[in-house]
C-alpha cells in the first residue's frame, strides 16, 4: 500500500453520527448546553460529546460543538456502527483491523447510558 494513503491519521467517527438539522435548533443546542435531539438541558456528566462540526457561510467557516444526553447520543452512535458495518468491507473481513469501526465502538462504549 503507497505511504500517501496513511496520510489521514486521525480517524473523525464523530463525523459518521447523523445529526439533525441545523436549521431550527436553538442556540443551546448549536453550543452543546442542551441535547441536539430533545433539547434536554446538558451537564458535564450527561453530556455526550459528537465532535466538532465545521459549517459553510457566506462570509467563510463555522464550527459548532453539538453535544447529545446517553439517551440520544447512544442512540446514534448504535446507529452509525451499523451505518458502517454495513458499507465498510474491512469491518466485515475483520472488524478489529477497522480504525474507524474501532473507534465508533470505543466512542459507543463510553456513551453508554
Ligand atoms: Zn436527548
Ligand atoms: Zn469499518
Amino acid at each position: 500500500m503507497p505511504a500517501e494513503t496513511a496520510s489521514t491519521p486521525t480517524v473523525d467517527a464523530h463525523a459518521l453520527i447523523m445529526l439533525p438539522p441545523l436549521d431550527g435548533l436553538s442556540e443551546e443546542q448549536l453550543r452543546g448546553a442542551a441535547c441536539i435531539w430533545c433539547s434536554e438541558g446538558l451537564t458535564t456528566d450527561t453530556a455526550v460529546d459528537l465532535g466538532e462540526r465545521r459549517h459553510r457561510r457566506l462570509d467563510g467557516h463555522y464550527s459548532t460543538f453539538p453535544r447529545g444526553c446517553r439517551t440520544h447520543g447512544h442512540r446514534a452512535m448504535v446507529q452509525a456502527i451499523h451505518d458502517h458495518a454495513g458499507m465498510c468491507e474491512q469491518c466485515v473481513d475483520a472488524p478489529e483491523t477497522c480504525d474507524l469501526g474501532m473507534a465508533l465502538v470505543r466512542l459507543e462504549k463510553a456513551a453508554r447510558p
